[in-house]
């Protein structure tokens, strides 16, 4: 199925923000010190006050209590946030910000902007849906070149497995990219094919010794099934639909489990190739797959998971006709299979397989959708488009709308909400164990684990002040990112983030001035140090830290 089009509209990036004088606070001191009678640290949740050098932006030195302003030298800036929660800046290791090529859709600016309002200090970029995809060292240039003085917090890049590209890909390590992705199903856009069985053990042998993440959109259609399926993103509608196009329903029917446990099968059968290759499947919705990736491990092969907010939010039977806003593939499935992966989570955080949750922001033009003119979001086709997208009287077809959910920088919030929901927040290991999956083991993921995701000595200072008892609806003035159109409006959250600090600098303050984003200009660098070798440290670092994180 190929790609919707290019360039629909024009979206040009918004203006930099003016320079405003709050970024000076900071004045001519050397140190920036931040304080709060809850801090997540590596004991859990306890009285921390942070020294920042504002020279580096790293943490020069904690300690285990809210050291009084007096204690400091006169003019160093200082801040007791409490009782709000300062945690790590998030780092989202999944998101889609499709620049250059669908800045229509999304781009550094607006996404990056949006992840600082939400806590997210470090975002990675998938390698698709740009133009060029991420596939060779050429485009991952261009695609530095259109980041580079439009991001709000730091960024780095995946890149991509195609057919054909496995000669690209030991160079793109060098270049610094975190990790790489690829499909085994259509991935909905041209550019970027799926791969077969031969090209991933191509690449296994590629990179089988390379400090670097593998990474797999793991659906495939078995060879014989119920359901003809369709394309990742968008599609036709099935040969055979057992139901109404726009009700959620047939969608998911079409999508079943046994797409994601065949093609974790088919990943599982060749890592024997790359022992020492970190494997990772990407947004995992079927709980069906979580026994296959524990069996997996226990047999020692290097492999984990991730899953999103929405898969732990959201639930197929409360989808309504034609909102296709809640389209993504693998699809949203049951509240039962939602109770089990917060299970999981929960109950296997030192041996389980999801190891992180990260947003799979992954956005278009709203009327790539195709919604409902009563779904929040519509929007009349552009004059001309109607004839491209063929849009008719069918709008909330789940089969025809584009596969994707915008939510970067919504994540700590939607888990927040949906743990308050469950009844899990009273216990300070709550707000630790998102940490867990959102800071350190996101870092973890995509090599970074000694710069980010944590609030200690020699990292980056990179803070969010979380408001964990604020109540807000989810509106578009409160959706950063470029087109506002996501399942979460409307919605009350419990949760709200109340300043973001990276690397020591405040990028958003609630309520300051410039609609919060109160520095002079973009200050997020592109993260381009390549990984280096240390892939049994990587894993054992991964228990390390958990053992550190459950206390004693
Ligand atoms: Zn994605």
């Amino acid at each position: 199925m190929s790609s919707p089009t290019t360039a629909l509209h024009p979206y040009p990036t918004p203006p930099r923000s003016p320079p405003n004088a709050l970024s000076d606070s900071s004045g001519d001191s050397p140190i920036r010190v931040v304080a709060s009678s809850r801090s997540v640290g590596p004991n859990g949740l306890c009285a921390t006050t942070i020294v920042i050098s504002n020279a580096t932006g790293k943490i020069t030195a904690t300690f285990d209590s809210v050291v009084p302003q007096s204690e400091f030298p006169q003019g160093t800036s200082y801040i007791d946030y409490s009782p709000h929660i300062l945690l790590p800046g998030l780092v989202d290791a999944h998101v889609h910000l499709n620049e250059p090529g669908r800045t229509e859709w999304e781009g550094f600016y607006t996404g990056t902007q949006a992840a600082a309002f939400g806590g997210v200090t470090t975002v990675v970029d998938m390698p698709l849906n740009a133009i060029p995809p991420t596939t060779t060292v050429a485009n991952l240039h261009e695609k530095i070149k259109a980041a580079q003085g439009q991001c709000w917090v730091d960024v780095g890049f995946y890149g991509g497995i195609i057919p054909g590209n496995a000669g690209e890909l030991k160079a793109l390590v060098s270049e610094g990219v975190r990790g790489f992705k690829g499909f085994l199903i259509d991935s909905g856009v041209a550019e970027f094919p799926a791969v077969s069985s031969t090209d991933i053990e191509k690449v296994f042998v590629e990179l089988a010794d390379e400090p670097t993440t593998v990474m797999f959109h793991a659906e495939m259609i078995p060879p014989i099934a119920d359901s003809v399926g369709d394309d990742v993103q968008t599609s036709l509608p099935p040969l055979q639909p057992h139901g109404p196009l726009n009700a959620y329903a047939t969608f998911l029917a079409s999508r079943p489990p046994a797409f994601e446990t065949y093609a974790i099968e088919e990943i599982l059968s060749m890592a024997h190739l790359a022992p020492n290759l970190a494997l990772h499947v990407v947004h995992l919705s079927a709980m069906e797959a979580i026994p296959l990736l524990r069996k997996a491990r226990t047999q020692g092969i290097n492999i984990t998971a991730e899953t999103c907010p929405h898969y732990l939010s959201l639930a197929a039977e409360k989808i309504a006709l034609g909102d296709t806003r809640h389209k993504c593939c693998p699809p949203i499935r049951t509240q039962s299979n939602q109770d089990q992966l917060w299970d999981e989570l929960r109950q296997h955080l030192l041996d389980g397989v999801i190891k992180t949750v990260v947003s799979d922001h992954s956005p278009c033009t709203p009327d790539l959708k195709r919604l409902p003119s009563h779904v929040p979001g519509h929007v009349p086709p552009a004059k001309g488009v109607e004839k491209a997208l063929q849009l008719d009287d069918e709008s909330g077809d789940f089969f025809s709308a584009w596969g994707g959910i915008s939510s970067v920088g919504m994540g700590l919030p939607i888990l927040w909400t949906e743990m308050t929901r469950r009844g899990l927040v009273s216990s300070d290991s709550a707000i630790t164990d998102v940490v867990q999956w959102c800071c350190v083991n996101t870092a973890a993921q995509v090599g970074l684990e000694k710069q980010k995701g944590q609030l200690a000595v020699g990292f980056d200072a990179d803070i969010c002040v979380f408001d964990d008892s604020a109540e807000w609806v989810v509106e578009p003035s409160t959706m950063l990112f470029r087109n506002k159109c996501s399942p979460y409006q409307g919605k009350t959250m419990k949760g709200q983030v109340q300043a973001t600090i990276l690397r020591g600098q405040d990028v958003f303050v609630r309520n300051g001035p410039n609609d919060g984003f109160v520095g002079k200009d973009c200050v997020g660098q592109l993260l381009l140090e390549p990984r280096t070798k240390e892939l049994k440290r990587v894993k054992s670092w991964f228990k390390r830290w958990i053992y550190d994180f459950g206390g004693d």
